[in-house]
């Protein structure tokens, strides 16, 4: 085959997708749509069916005005639908951001360990990848930031907060002296910063959304997902909010009619249950400081215990095993998947009902008990 050489040995995306009795894996929200979420999608997909012979708004006008009103609602910012962008998945968003701002001769810069899918995104669109370190403790050193801009040029910078896979959201303090980097770095043309708040629902009390800052910063994209708090991993939305410019850029890369009319109607149909929405990612909140709490409980009877992450997100990252593969088949084993990922030792859990989540605490248990000596020392 004729393929692109750096395509050539590449293997495509793949979290195992097992038939499993506890799914805990990819970060889905473990409720499905209740009957009423169920009735509203039906109703509104059959009258969407009923122009199908017709291409969908290419715009999506009505759609992006519901998600300027649950952005507003969510984060208190006041926000217009101008200012919002839409595709298939916030996987396509950044597609779309680097397809407009990457590109040959271009730079992404984002910081490690963080999404196994940006360098993807980056490699597809011919971007030249890049990557800073994160602290020990995750979070993004505003000087490291600075010096790596500097040094790397970027035209598109990726900060993930919540970070996946290790739940770590950034203050806004960091935002802004990434922002001014980039400024610094180039006057002119400063790169886009992506903030990407897919689990930004999930934030605990006290952490503001990046989206206080979009007035003052053009270059400041925050994408979005219906994708884990929404409960609509199948459906396939995510967004963005930026100022209209930015937004303008996106549309002009985007395939025609990308977003097809079923889609648009399922959404909109999903979001005026925001408030049930909502208040179930509550008490998924509560499951995740739980899980937190327990792991950092967890003792061998040799005394060592389990470095857990602060979490932000509706997954935890704990560790460290001497054998991670061997504690995730164990929990297989067990009927519990999670995902082996993130840096060497640590695995990631995704927070379910209260019964996965026991059934993912009983499998934890016999698993260290079983695997003598396989949670690391640490010092
Ligand atoms: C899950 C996830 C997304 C969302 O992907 P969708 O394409 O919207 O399903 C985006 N960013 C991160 C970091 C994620 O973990």
């Amino acid at each position: 085959m004729p393929i692109r050489p750096e395509l050539a040995h590449e293997q495509p995306y793949g979290a195992p997708q097992l038939d499993v009795p506890v799914l805990l894996n990819v970060n889905e929200n473990p409720y499905p749509p209740s009957p009423d979420v169920v009735e509203t999608i039906s109703r509104e997909v059959a009258r969407a069916a009923e122009g199908l012979n017709r291409y969908p708004d290419r715009d999506f006008s009505e759609l992006r005005q519901d998600l300027a009103d649950y952005l507003a609602l969510e984060t208190g910012v006041a926000m217009d639908p101008f200012s919002v962008w839409a595709a298939n998945g916030s996987n396509e968003v950044m597609l779309h951001l680097l397809q407009a701002f990457g590109g040959p001769g271009r730079t992404a810069l984002s910081f490690a360990p963080t999404y196994s899918m940006y360098p993807e995104y980056a490699r597809d669109t011919h971007t030249r990848w890049i990557t800073a370190r994160r602290d020990e403790d995750f979070t993004v050193d505003p000087r490291t930031a600075a010096a790596a801009i500097a040094e790397h040029r970027p035209s598109v910078i990726l900060l993930a907060s919540p970070n996946n896979p290790t739940g770590t959201a950034l203050p806004p303090s960091t935002i802004e002296a990434v922002l001014e980097a980039a400024r610094t770095a180039d006057p002119a043309t400063p790169a886009v910063v992506v903030v990407d708040e897919a689990y930004a629902e999930f934030r605990r009390a006290g952490t503001p959304s990046a989206v206080s800052l979009l007035a003052d910063h053009p270059n400041l994209a925050v994408t979005r997902t219906m994708s884990k708090a929404f409960a609509l991993a199948g459906a396939r939305v995510g967004y963005l909010a930026a100022q209209p410019d930015l937004v303008d850029a996106l549309r002009v890369v985007r395939l025609p009619y990308h977003l097809s009319a079923v889609t648009q109607a399922v959404a909109r149909a999903a979001l005026r249950h925001r408030d049930t929405l909502m208040a179930q990612v509550g008490g998924l909140r509560e499951e995740r400081d739980a899980l937190v709490a327990w792991l950092r409980e967890q003792r061998t009877p040799a005394g060592a215990g389990l470095r857990v992450a602060d979490s932000d997100a509706n997954f935890v990252l704990f560790g460290t095993f001497a054998d991670r593969h061997a504690v995730w088949q164990g929990l297989l084993d067990r009927g519990v998947l999670i995902r082996e990922t993130g840096p060497d030792g640590w695995l990631r859990v995704s927070v379910g009902t209260p019964q996965e989540n026991a059934a993912f605490r009983r499998a934890l248990t016999d698993v260290v008990e079983a695997l003598t000596n396989v949670i690391e020392e640490t010092a």
